[in-house]
């Protein structure tokens, strides 16, 4: 039975990714603030570190697969929070837990990014080479300086993206397999907090995909298993959109 870690798996896509996942067999380790097997607030530096080490114990034969889909959108409290929990969360996870699935069976991870990121890709943004650059404090700082939620969500993922495909080729050489689902608008909490959000939900109830509607978290769910599982055995540093036709419509001829 393949042993996958899931983190955000209390809510909203990570829920169900965590049930497609069980579905197809797999023994889940979700994470998350709470309803999880490793509760840990992931914005933390010190708790990642506890949860690496307790994988460490837990999984002393190796680990499958990493699903990393914990985040924060624009309505989180803290800028600071969003580049924290879906950025450097997900760098730390990564390099912590290379080591586990080098040793697993078929082993694959996956990031969950976003439309959005393209929205910030060739534009001069500081705080993306930030980012990028790997320092947490002073991207926590700039996040807030910037004032701006939607550039700071979008700086997040464009940066976990980037970090996903420039790791991909000494990944797949050590037989992991890493690529990333961007999800567009998916009903969860999440986007339901960004639709009712005084400053950004017009905004957002505007941004309708070529399909009409938004997405539901087991249309994304679906995807990551299948990319999990050995069927997307040769998918690899791939990010892949599942966004009802958003990113086609809006970069037709970026791709
Ligand atoms: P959600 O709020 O339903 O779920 C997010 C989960 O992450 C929650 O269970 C939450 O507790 C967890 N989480 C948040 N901060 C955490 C922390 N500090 N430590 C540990 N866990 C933490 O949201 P969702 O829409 O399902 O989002 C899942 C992922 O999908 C996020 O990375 C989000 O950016 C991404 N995404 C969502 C949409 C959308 O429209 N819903 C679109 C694109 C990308």
């Amino acid at each position: 039975m393949p042993t996958t870690v899931v983190t955000g798996c209390a809510s909203g896509i990570g829920r169900a990714i965590r049930q497609a996942l069980e579905d197809q067999g797999h023994r889940i380790i979700g994470i998350d603030l709470e309803g999880s097997e490793i509760q840990a607030d992931l914005s933390q530096p010190h708790e990642r570190q506890r949860v690496i080490d307790e994988l460490h114990d837990r999984c002393k034969d190796g680990l499958d697969g990493l699903v990393c889909c914990a985040g924060v959108g624009v309505t989180a409290p803290d800028p600071g929070l969003i580049v924290s929990v879906n950025h450097f969360a997900v760098v730390a996870l990564l390099d912590g837990l290379q080591d586990l699935l080098a040793k697993g069976k078929h082993p694959a991870a996956l990031v969950i990014g976003s439309v959005a990121a393209t929205h910030v890709l060739g534009k001069p943004l500081p705080l993306l080479d930030t980012l990028v650059g790997g320092d947490e404090e002073a991207a926590r700082v700039q996040a807030r300086e910037l004032d701006q939620p939607s550039a700071v969500y979008a700086a997040s993922k464009c940066a976990v993206t980037r970090l996903a495909r420039r790791l991909s080729p000494a990944w797949g050489k050590a037989g992991i397999r890493l690529n990333v689902v961007a999800p567009g608008a998916v009903e969860t909490p999440l986007h339901q907090a960004s639709k009712e959000d005084p400053r950004f939900g017009k905004a957002v109830r505007e941004f309708v995909a070529p399909m009409g509607r938004a997405g539901i978290p087991e249309e994304i769910a679906s995807l990551v298993a299948f990319l999990q599982s050995p069927l997307a055995s040769f998918i690899h540093g791939a990010v892949i959109h599942a966004d009802g036709g958003m990113d086609a419509m809006t970069r037709p001829d970026a791709f």
